[in-house]
């Protein structure tokens, strides 16, 4: 393990160090609620495999970037009403403050109406 992943805040919830509630586990994801919701459902689905982002993830484990994508959308047809978005922030120039790869599940439209 580098000081990176040493200090990521998402493999510490990976590793139970820092505890969540978690929506959705599969072998190689986790999905949890946004701490600070931009959307009425915002969701994030991480690989438990620390990768800074998601060209890094896209280019070493493809099959795990396919994972994340599956549990992403399952989450979304579960929580939302069909209209969603699905976002990684790439960068810190585009916003990404958190160096572990992850996908935003972003919907104003949640599954029961409100
Ligand atoms: P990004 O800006 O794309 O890197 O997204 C990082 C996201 O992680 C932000 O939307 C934060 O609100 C969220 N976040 C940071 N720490 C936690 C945490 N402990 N639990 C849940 N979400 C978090
Ligand atoms: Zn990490």
């Amino acid at each position: 393990m580098d000081m990176s992943e040493a200090s990521c805040i998402f493999c510490k919830i990976v590793s139970r160090e820092i505890t969540t509630e978690f929506v959705a586990e599969t072998n190689n994801t986790l999905a949890f609620w946004d701490i600070a919701p931009h959307a009425k459902v915002h969701l994030l689905v991480i690989p438990k495999q620390h990768h800074r982002d998601v060209a890094e993830l896209a280019e070493n484990a493809p099959h795990i970037l396919s994972e994340v994508l599956k549990t992403a959308t399952d989450l979304a047809m579960e929580y939302t009403s069909g209209s969603f978005k699905l976002q990684f922030n790439t960068g810190a120039e585009a916003g990404q403050t958190v160096f572990h790869a992850h996908a935003h599940v972003l919907s104003d439209s949640a599954k029961d109406g409100s």
